[in-house]
């Protein structure tokens, strides 16, 4: 069986980066935005990946987005990146793929950062499918998401392994 397989990092879009929490030294709720800069901080034990958030006042606010076993046993290692701005995940060309005889595609979700429903999400990148043919597909079990049926409405998680049967 022809199969391909992609992996995507799912990020919502800069500018919709934007989240409403108390800010401790403006006293009141105000909007934080993502600066895009994640930071690493070791315990020994754990890595912590965090993003870095400011208000309008540029006050900090750092949201924990994974924790990862340590690779080494370094006591505090502070690592902080600059991430790309958003990048255009690729469409998916269905029709190239059917000419090709292809009738698996695997996609690996490596990272999640906000929300993502699979109907929206794959509706947007398969060229030819339209939200109610990825939907019908979904209910028709040809969409599985880690081997196994899932709503449409279904919020990706990093790890997660979408399959798509093609009919
Ligand atoms: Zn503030």
């Amino acid at each position: 069986m022809l199969k391909t397989w992609h992996t995507w990092i799912l990020k919502e879009n800069n500018l919709d980066r934007e989240v409403l929490r108390y800010c401790s030294n403006c006293g009141h709720i105000v909007p934080f935005f993502d600066t895009m800069v994640r930071r690493h901080n070791s315990n020994g034990k754990n890595v912590y990946r965090f993003a870095i958030y400011k208000c309008v006042k540029n006050h900090t606010w750092n949201e924990k987005l994974a924790t990862y076993k340590a690779y080494t046993d370094h006591r505090e290692v502070l690592v902080t990146e600059t991430i790309e701005p958003q990048i255009e995940l690729p469409r998916l060309p269905l029709q190239q793929y059917q000419e090709h005889g292809i009738q698996e595609i695997t996609i690996l979700i490596e990272n999640v950062e906000g929300r993502f429903r699979i109907d929206k999400l794959l509706a947007e990148r398969i060229d030819g499918w339209s939200r109610n043919q990825v939907i019908h597909r979904i209910k028709e079990g040809h969409i599985l998401v880690n081997q196994q049926q899932i709503k449409p409405g279904y919020t990706l998680n990093a790890q997660d392994i979408i399959l798509i049967h093609m009919q």
